[in-house]
């Protein structure tokens, strides 16, 4: 089956591309040996200014990478832009700082020895990453274990050939040696042949639970790592003390941005008792602001879904939510059953843990709501999930705040502000959201090999 280009706005089919064939695919795989044999001996300065030229080719042509974004996945446009930026600086992050990173270091080893760790590549990682950030998530992987001399093979989300092409566009343009990124149209049983092949020494994989399932099992049969960056059901805890104004308009944005669909967009509010309606009031006028329409026009403020499928089966986990005992806060679910795939918000209340749907993951504008009586209770409700990604308190006590989020079992808790991945700060989950960190020193070192020289 081609890769197949569909703008999500108006369902028109723009290109499709071919597959690659396997001889084709052992040939990215030789010239991927080969980048990965020069970089080990290379040094990493050099690798460092070609990456700066990645990133000058993402900020020169800005308008034409986010427009291919918007309409190969549907994001707004002001998101794509958003999206284009953030891979620039996540480039840079790695530009700056690599020597740094993969310096030498001595330890000491008492009573009277020495120990030099040294930091090298592995060989070729795997990338298979998902449609919702098609160039951050790409440039997650990439820009580190580019600084390790690790080449990247890149199997992306098959509704987003466009992006994933762009992607390749730009390291070749940017004059990144061959083999030192290669996007390859593939299926899966392509993919487990890749991870299978000796040349193939990591796998990076964000996506659902249930690929993180099945590509950990490949993986594991034959010994490679992995990395899984999976889903969540995040909180956006209102503690009593919270400024309301900035709760509310945080709580839509970090709902309702890229539709909802993002794995750490507030999927869960835990409001306090004390404010929960003049939070709920101020929430619905904020929900209702939002217009969906065509993502490349400026004034559209909620894009539509990325596909026909995830409209689908948005539709159907609304349902079987309702069925199973949840209602409707607001919004409209018949209106959503019109054609395109544009989806306009919703809020549930009355999710019980015996609900269908109360540890799933609705990835789009569908919020839920819960009335929290004590610090206590939002740790009890945020941790009653098998999810462990991320989550958002908002309060004027910064002490308060951060108090309770070492209590919240997830890999990362954001007091006061929508939370968004940063170059320098690690990323990732814990529980059924994976393993393994992305960006910072933690994403260099996944794929290296950390060497100990004793002496
Ligand atoms: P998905 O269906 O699991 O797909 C992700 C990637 O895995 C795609 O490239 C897909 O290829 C591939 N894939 C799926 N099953 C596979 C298999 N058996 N063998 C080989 N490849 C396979 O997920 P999605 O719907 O694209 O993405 C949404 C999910 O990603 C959500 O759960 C979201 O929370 C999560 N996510 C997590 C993070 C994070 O950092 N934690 C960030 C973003 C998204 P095809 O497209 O060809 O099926």
């Amino acid at each position: 089956m081609p890769y197949t280009e569909v703008n999500p706005y108006n369902g028109k089919t723009i290109r499709e591309f071919p597959n690659t064939t396997n001889s084709q695919l052992n040939e990215f795989l030789n010239q991927a040996t080969i980048f990965y044999q020069k970089a080990q001996v290379q040094p990493v300065k050099e690798r460092e200014i070609l990456l700066e030229r990645l990133a000058d080719e993402f900020e020169n042509h800005m308008e034409k990478y986010a427009q291919i974004l918007t309409v190969n996945m549907g994001k707004l446009i002001g998101e794509a832009r958003s999206e284009v930026k953030k891979n620039i600086t996540f480039a840079h992050y790695y530009a700056e700082n690599g020597s740094q990173l993969l310096k030498p270091q001595s330890s000491e080893i008492l009573p009277n020895g020495n120990a030099q760790i040294e930091f090298s590549g592995t060989g070729i990682v795997l990338a298979i990453e998902p449609w919702n950030f098609p160039y951050t998530q790409v440039m997650r992987v990439f820009a580190p274990n580019f600084i390790l001399g690790n080449p990247v093979v890149l199997k992306h989300a098959s509704i987003v050939p466009g992006a994933a092409q762009a992607f390749q566009n730009a390291c070749d343009n940017a004059g990144l040696p061959k083999g030192a990124f290669s996007n390859v149209f593939i299926n899966y049983d392509q993919v487990n042949s890749i991870i299978a092949d000796s040349r193939v020494q990591g796998i990076a994989l964000t996506g659902s639970e249930n690929a993180g399932k099945r590509i950990a099992a490949t993986a594991g049969s034959y010994l490679k790592k992995t990395t899984l960056e999976l889903g969540g059901t995040d909180i956006f805890a209102v503690l009593d003390d919270a400024d309301i104004d900035r709760a509310t308009t945080d709580a839509a944005t970090a709902r309702l941005s890229n539709a909802g669909q993002v794995c750490t967009s507030a999927k869960r509010y835990l409001v306090s008792d004390d404010i929960y309606d003049q939070f709920l009031l101020a929430l619905k006028k904020k929900f209702s602001t939002y217009q969906v329409g065509d993502p490349l026009d400026e004034k559209t403020t909620l894009a539509p879904l990325s596909s026909k499928k995830a409209k689908v089966s948005l539709l159907e986990q609304v349902r079987m939510a309702i069925s199973g005992g949840a209602s409707l806060l607001y919004g409209d679910l018949e209106s959503n059953e019109t054609q395109g795939n544009e989806f306009s918000p919703l809020i549930l209340t009355g999710m019980t843990p015996n609900n269908p749907m109360y540890d799933e993951e609705l990835f789009g504008p569908v919020a839920q709501i819960y009335r929290v009586k004590s610090d206590n209770e939002i740790v009890t409700k945020a941790n009653r999930s098998r999810h462990g990604l991320g989550g958002a308190i908002y309060t004027s006590d910064i002490e308060r705040g951060k108090r309770l989020a070492s209590r919240i079992a997830t890999g990362q808790v954001a007091i006061n502000h929508i939370l968004s991945s940063q170059a320098g700060v690690p990323f990732g989950g814990i529980k059924d959201s994976g393993y393994g960190r992305e960006l910072g020193h933690w994403g260099i070192y996944e794929f290296a090999n950390i060497k100990a020289i004793i002496y």
